[in-house]
């Protein structure tokens, strides 16, 4: 008997806005002195009332069209009673009975993954429990920080497509600029729930809690699905819990069981109006709507011919693959399509290759990225024509990413043109046969590597400008 897996996921991500949801205090997610972004409002003080933040409404509002929903045109907040220390009010505004978004899907590897729903509500506040204290802090600076969950259909068949669906998430958070997602920091959550069932009915479901990273989303569901394989297997029951996850062991555990799950006793937010959102706020949004992560994919692969793993890069680096365009629309137009395929190809490997180990980690969006698309591109054309070496074309790179100035301008300035003169290559390739007699041996012997070799230290000894076909050339009828 085989078991299938039906995975479900509930992720949260705080957007990004200037202020927080019910109020104008700062929504600061690198603030790190406690309880300097809070309010009488965000703190629960008696009078106070929620105003709505646009803003967070707005983003919702992008991601749920991003991602194929309904937009609701009548919307509202409900009331979420529970106590915990860090949810001041003793109960958090959020949307049971008709959330912002519904029904749409995401298509991960050619699958549509089913979305239930989409709603807005407000983040809680941090404990912080200082070791052997008999004590907890508590830090309200998040309380109240506009949060998105999301919700998913069990439509996910296996860890793998559960990642793959957090990771494109993600992407098109980043896509829209609706929230950094940055896992780490607790800026995107996912809860995934799985089962396991051999016929046509859903299983029992168990919900894994803190996965904090994708790596252990993949292998948060992997480990579940094996030990509810066991479980099945020796005839016993899965129970419907709810489990943590232990990142060092990689283990779930058990953490709460369904009888002490809570009734929340939800009911409409008394002091908030509902919303009617109008035809024209919607199509607005619409209208703003970038070209997102799956349809750029697509237009890359179809328009540039590039290779899948560099593509994964372009659009992985958003700022990177944007630049990346900008430097191919400077080609000159009407060029034989062999020649422009060799160039994008060049773009696209110095981009991603040598660029991105120059910039080591900081981003071409930053104000002191100094090379323009058009001084890029020429950089490029003088690689395809073979002016320049791909030893000296790392030297010009460094060189404009220095000061800006055009790859031609540099190579004048720093002497670094291409050596064509025969007699003065002659006589790098004299100096270097005068000091390597054993090499020269060697190749008469047969040894192929032999020549590579002196190649190699002919062109170190002209400082890499030696033009490579006359070099080869010069040594080739020099050593016969
Ligand atoms: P609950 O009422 O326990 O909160 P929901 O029906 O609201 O359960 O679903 C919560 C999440 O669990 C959703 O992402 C949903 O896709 C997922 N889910 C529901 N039932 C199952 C199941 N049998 N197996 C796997 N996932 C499930
Ligand atoms: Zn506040
Ligand atoms: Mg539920």
């Amino acid at each position: 008997m085989s078991y299938q897996p039906a995975i479900g996921l509930e992720i949260h991500v705080e957007l990004k806005t200037k202020s927080k949801m019910f109020c104008s205090c700062l929504n600061d997610p690198d603030e790190k002195q406690p309880n300097v972004n809070i309010c009488p409002v965000c703190t629960a003080q008696p009078g106070t009332l929620p105003v709505i933040n646009e803003e967070a409404l707005r983003k919702v509002i992008k991601t749920g069209l991003a991602l194929n929903c309904q937009i609701s045109k009548h919307s509202q907040f409900d009331r979420k009673n529970y106590f915990y220390p860090d949810l001041p009010k003793g109960y958090q505004i959020s949307q049971l009975y008709r959330p912002l978004c519904k029904n749409g899907y995401l298509e991960i590897g050619g699958k549509k993954v089913r979305i239930r729903e989409i709603h807005l509500e407000e983040d809680t506040g941090k404990l912080i429990h200082p070791e052997g204290a008999d004590y907890s802090l508590v830090d309200f600076n998040r309380a109240g920080i506009p949060l998105m969950e999301l919700v998913t259909e069990p439509d996910l068949a296996s860890a793998q497509e559960a990642r793959a669906f957090a990771q494109e998430l993600h992407l098109i958070m980043h896509y829209l600029d609706v929230s950094d997602a940055d896992m780490e920091k607790g800026q995107m959550r996912v809860e995934v729930n799985i089962s396991l069932s051999s016929g046509s009915k859903l299983g029992t479901k168990v919900e894994i809690k803190n996965l904090n990273s994708f790596r252990s989303v993949e292998r948060g569901v992997n480990f579940e699905i094996e030990r509810q394989e066991k479980l099945l297997r020796a005839g016993k029951k899965v129970i419907q819990e709810t489990r943590g996850w232990h990142d060092v062991k990689e283990i779930t555990f058990s953490q709460r069981a369904k009888e002490e799950a809570h009734d929340y006793r939800y009911f409409p937010e008394p002091d908030l109006p509902p919303l009617h959102l109008a035809k024209i706020l919607v199509d607005g949004i619409r209208a703003e709507m970038p070209e997102l992560p799956q349809k750029r994919r697509a237009r890359l692969r179809r328009e540039y011919g590039i290779e899948e793993n560099n593509v994964e890069i372009l659009i992985y680096h958003k700022d990177l693959g944007e630049y990346f365009e900008k430097i191919i629309s400077e080609f000159p137009a009407r060029l034989a399509p062999e020649k422009l395929l060799r160039l994008v190809k060049l773009a696209a490997n110095y981009l991603i290759s040598d660029l991105q180990g120059l910039l080591k980690g900081s981003s071409i969006k930053d104000k002191n990225f100094l090379i323009s698309p058009d001084n890029f591109a020429d950089f490029i054309g003088l690689i395809e024509r073979g002016d320049i070496s791909s030893k000296i074309a790392k030297v010009v790179l460094e060189e404009m990413l220095k000061s800006g100035a055009d790859p031609s301008h540099i190579i004048r300035e720093k002497g670094l043109a291409q050596i064509t003169n025969e007699k003065e290559i002659e006589q790098a390739v004299q100096e270097v046969i005068a000091k390597n007699p054993k090499a020269i041996e060697d190749y008469k012997n047969g040894k192929q590597n032999a020549l590579q070799f002196l190649i190699g230290q002919a062109m170190a000894q002209t400082r890499g400008k030696a033009d490579p076909a006359i070099l080869t050339k010069i040594i080739r009828s020099a050593i016969i």
